[in-house]
């Protein structure tokens, strides 16, 4: 029973449960898809499609929009279903670490009962996660339900590690696409932003990590879906490290902005070096002309690792055959999100196993290695937006003692995304010198 509690289900997600525990948990029903002249509108993702473009049959249609969640039609029916509420609690808290006194100040005013909505800008690397603690804490004692939702099932897997340690006795479920549990309920979700659309005024405290990040940005499906999911006294908070214009437009005169401009270990973020390089694309593939890149590799190797970002996993592939070639004695490897030996090629790197690994944009957020550099190979290419090159650059130096990790953006274009990227990370470097 406990299962449907707060759930937002279709029909037919319904039809392993019996009818009597269906029954017994209050609900209300709507129509999955309605129309509106020459219209539907969806009522799981709120959207609205054209009839023409969706039609089934002559009085049929279905939602085009939220169609990976299982096709949402008008033969179906959207059960909300309510919850109890909790009661207060003993929760067992236990994490060593220390904040600072900005993170601190900001972790009090998240946890405090007044304020419902706050958006966290804080520079990558400056412990986000543990500035959450408190409020999860008072959420939970107080007998609520919380859930912390990532777009990424990388950084979820990793934030459930964290969690499962500094809470112990919480039993914390984890959901994505590629989680092999059955859903069952708990008071603490971890999950992926898509998750959201089968909840329904289920919590009291809904964390949302990287709201800059694809698919959350512009996607008004997953807003409404968040904006739902919370309970409508519940507490909603934004974490990004580079919000963009569109989200702090939408969410300013509402939300509680805490910036935080400097990174847990006081320093300030490694600026990026702009490299022009002609027809990188092509260069970067004959021996003659990859001579000036090697040699910047090579005096990085000196101090650190190298992470080396690539726009394609064909070039990507392609560069670290010649990479191989040309620095023989070093070790080298690459990794994307179609290579099924990720997890364990990001552990070694963690452990220093590889000199230098080769990246697509999968390991743009969400990840922390020590001792590494960041070189960015074609940073124009339209699939670097300004939040994935910040987020690239924050690779460097997060964690462990200074290094002189270094970031390098090559380009042969100066576009839009790498000025506004360098401009945003100048920013906070200025406002977190005022800090230290
Ligand atoms: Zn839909």
């Amino acid at each position: 029973m406990e299962n449907l509690w707060g759930r937002r289900l279709l029909t037919k997600e319904l039809e392993q449960v019996p009818k009597e525990v269906i029954k017994n948990v209050e609900s209300k029903s709507v129509p999955a898809v309605i129309k509106k002249g020459r219209s539907i509108q969806c009522n799981r993702c709120s959207k609205r499609t054209r009839i023409r473009e969706c039609r089934l049959s002559e009085s049929s249609f279905y939602c085009p929009h939220c169609l990976f969640l299982g096709r949402c039609d008008t033969s179906q029916k959207i059960y909300l279903f309510g919850q109890p509420e909790g009661s207060p609690r003993e929760v067992i808290f236990s994490w060593e670490g220390k904040l600072t006194a900005r993170q601190r100040k900001i972790a009090v005013k998240l946890a405090a009962p007044d304020k419902r909505r706050h958006l966290v800008w804080a520079v990558t690397g400056s412990g986000k996660t543990e500035m959450l603690y408190e409020s999860l804490l008072t959420a939970l004692r107080a007998g609520g339900r919380v859930a912390v939702v990532s777009p990424r099932i990388d950084v979820c897997n990793e934030l459930f590690l964290r969690f499962t340690a500094v809470f112990p006795e919480e039993q914390i479920t984890l959901l994505h696409g590629k989680a092999d549990e059955p859903y069952r309920y708990s008071t603490f979700v971890i999950c992926t932003t898509h998750q959201l659309y089968r909840f329904y005024r289920a919590f009291d405290l809904l964390v949302i990590d990287e709201v800059d990040a694809f698919p959350y940005v512009g996607d008004p499906g997953l807003s409404y879906a968040s904006d739902t999911a919370v309970k409508l006294q519940g507490k909603l908070i934004y974490l990004s490290a580079t919000p963009d214009d569109q989200t702090l437009k939408k969410i300013k005169p509402s939300f509680e902005i805490h910036r935080l401009a400097l990174r847990f270990h006081q320093r300030l973020l490694p600026e990026p070096q702009l490299v022009f390089w002609n027809n990188w694309r092509k260069n970067c593939l004959k021996p003659k002309k990859i001579r000036p890149l090697l040699k910047v590799i090579e005096r990085l190797l000196e101090e650190n690792h190298v992470l080396l970002f690539c726009p394609s996993i064909a070039l990507m592939t392609s560069l670290k055959e010649i990479l191989k070639v040309c620095l023989p004695h070093y070790r080298i490897t690459d990794v994307s999100s179609r290579d099924e030996k990720r997890t364990r090629k990001v552990q070694k790197m963690r452990t220093e196993s590889y000199d230098v690994l080769l990246s697509t944009m999968i390991l743009e957020r969400g990840v922390t290695f020590e001792r590494v550099s960041v070189i960015v190979l074609g940073a124009d290419h339209p699939s670097f937006t300004k939040s994935s090159l910040v987020q690239i650059a924050g690779r460097a130096d997060r964690k462990g003692a200074f290094t002189n990790s270094q970031v390098y953006f090559y380009y042969e274009e100066k576009t839009r995304a790498i000025q506004k990227a360098c401009r945003e990370i100048k920013d906070m470097n200025r406002e977190g010198e005022k800090l230290r």
